[in-house]
């Protein structure tokens, strides 16, 4: 018998070996409008459901290697949620315990979804990174305290500032999307949370195609559109998406900049989110709906006739108390698609 024709011929040996090799789907509206290629790189199919899950198995196999990490002991992480589900994931395989340390703010979902996959959890207010209570040196602090009283030791992933992270990208995702172009590929444009993806995919299609055209979509509440376009960090405004928008130059940002920067408020990204879910079958969260709105964007600025490459981060289940809830978004007076919640009305 023969199998069928681009479906792997052996088994996969643990779900690690699932993370990555998504495909590259194409936005037709998006593409249509705009007369450009526009593929979105589907991230949300890996086995956490992120595009996370590459700089959490990255991480984890970094610290391996140096020897940083010890069978049985303990991950801390500050996320907030899909680094946390993805390295709870990649220390179920390997044989670590995960604690995640995640801002209060963060969807009902993603919690529930560490609980599932056995990390322990502890919220912590959200505050900025300038205020020595934020997440991202709580967790600091507890893997430091975790490291003297555990007795196979704890290892702070530290995504933020952990460049193994960005290498995902720049060996994964970045390669990936030139064999999937044929090399044919114009522009790229993400957000950023670590800036992991954008920093990592951006030096692997410098390297691939000079020429292309890199650009940051950036939520309203980041700081990086200002540092990007006038040289000074300014965040202002607030956004509903999670896991994107930045306040500082991470070490996986250090040494990038994009081409171009666009600012995307969400009223502008979560029409597209709607549109993608009623139009394209693809139901995501809000992060992609930033980064398909650059990707827009970016259309109009090189013009027809050039193919452009997206993240969708992850899917709507996550947010669905959140952005898919009417509620939710009439009270921050953010529009309601109609179709969203519709009553069965008088249906035979
Ligand atoms: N989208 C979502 C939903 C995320 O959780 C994250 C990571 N925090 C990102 C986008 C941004 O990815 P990166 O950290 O590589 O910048």
């Amino acid at each position: 018998m023969t199998a069928p024709r681009d479906v792997p011929q052996t088994s996969a040996q643990d779900v690690l070996a699932a993370v990555g090799n998504t495909p590259l789907i194409r936005l037709r509206r998006a593409s249509e409008e705009t007369g450009c290629t526009i593929l979105g790189k589907a991230e949300f199919l890996n086995p956490g459901l992120s595009v996370k899950d590459r700089a959490a198995l990255s991480i984890v196999r970094d610290a391996e290697k140096r020897g940083l990490i010890r069978p049985g002991g303990t991950i801390v992480e500050g996320t907030a949620g899909n680094t946390g589900i993805g390295l709870a994931l990649v220390a179920a395989v390997r044989g670590y315990r995960t604690v995640i340390v995640i801002p209060e703010t963060q969807s009902a979902e993603k919690k529930e979804t560490l609980r599932l996959a056995g990390a322990r959890l502890v919220e912590v207010p959200a505050v900025p990174f300038a205020n020595p209570n934020n997440y991202v040196h709580a967790a600091r602090r507890l893997a430091e305290r975790l490291a003297e009283t555990e007795e196979a030791g704890a290892f702070f992933a530290d995504q933020f500032d952990n460049v193994a992270n960005r290498r995902a990208h720049i060996e994964g995702t970045g390669p990936e999307i030139v064999a999937q172009t044929g090399g044919a590929v114009d522009g790229f444009v993400c957000a950023a949370g670590t800036g992991g993806t954008l920093a990592g995919v951006a030096e692997a299609l410098r390297a691939a195609k000079p020429g292309v055209t890199i650009a940051l979509s950036d939520p309203e509440g980041s700081a990086l559109h200002s540092l990007y376009s006038t040289g000074t960090l300014k965040a202002e405004g607030s956004s509903i998406t999670e896991g994107i928008g930045q306040g500082r130059v991470t070490k996986n940002l250090e040494g990038f900049a994009p081409d171009l920067s666009f600012r995307i408020p969400d009223t502008e990204a979560l029409e597209i989110v709607f549109r993608l879910m009623r139009e394209e079958g693809l139901s995501l969260g809000g992060s992609s709906g930033i980064n398909v709105a650059g990707a827009i964007r970016l259309a109009r600025a090189l013009g027809p006739g050039h193919t452009i490459v997206t993240i969708l981060c992850d899917g709507a289940a996550r947010y669905a108390s959140k952005l898919f809830n009417p509620a939710f978004l009439t009270e921050r007076g953010l529009p309601v698609p109609d179709w969203l919640g519709a009553p069965a009305g008088d249906l035979p």
